[in-house]
């Protein structure tokens, strides 16, 4: 017997699990809400990200600030606003951190080298004042993506048929 309701289990659960955890839960709906549709946790993409839109062939991974060591400069290792390193056991967390953070690395250097796009959101961007703001950000990101990688095949055309039509204009030149 436990003394929790079923919404606390599944949390505590949720939370062991590293799954379905608030701020992923906050990516998932505004992409939602914003007609993006996505599936989870790719087990067969490096580093399983939390996100994976396939039409934009992009990750997305939500990072806790203090796992992920954000803002902290791998060579200094000093606290960051977001991350603070306990002074108890300082070179456990120092060596733990710094392990994630090239773990995370690697695994979008892998993701990159496949042809997928990464995008890292971060705990601290997803609280109620920037909320908002991030997922915009979010949203305008993977536009901007879809763009740039349909972009490049429509307007090799042109650029080719360009080339063509400059040949005769400089034949003329010549005549002048
Ligand atoms: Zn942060």
């Amino acid at each position: 017997m436990d003394h929790l309701t079923p919404q606390q289990r599944h949390n505590t659960m949720a939370a062991i699990r590293g799954k379905n955890t608030k701020p992923e839960m906050i990516v998932r709906r505004g992409l939602w809400k914003r007609g993006f549709r996505y599936r989870l946790n790719h087990k067969r993409l490096p580093g399983h990200p939390d996100l994976v839109l396939k039409k934009f062939r992009t990750c997305i991974f939500v990072n806790g600030c203090f796992w992920h060591g954000h803002l902290v400069d791998m060579k200094v290792f000093e606290n960051s606003g977001c991350c603070k390193i306990p002074k108890t056991n300082r070179d456990f967390w120092v060596a733990k951190i710094r392990r994630n953070k090239e773990r995370d690395k690697e695994e979008q250097r892998k993701l990159a080298e496949m042809g997928w796009h990464c995008i890292t959101v971060w705990e601290c961007e997803l609280k109620p004042s920037k909320r908002e703001e991030t997922l915009e950000s979010i949203a305008f990101t993977l536009n901007h993506i879809w763009l740039q990688d349909h972009q490049a095949r429509v307007i090799a055309y042109p650029l080719q048929n360009e080339e063509d039509m400059q040949m005769p204009m400089a034949a003329e030149g010549d005549v002048v």
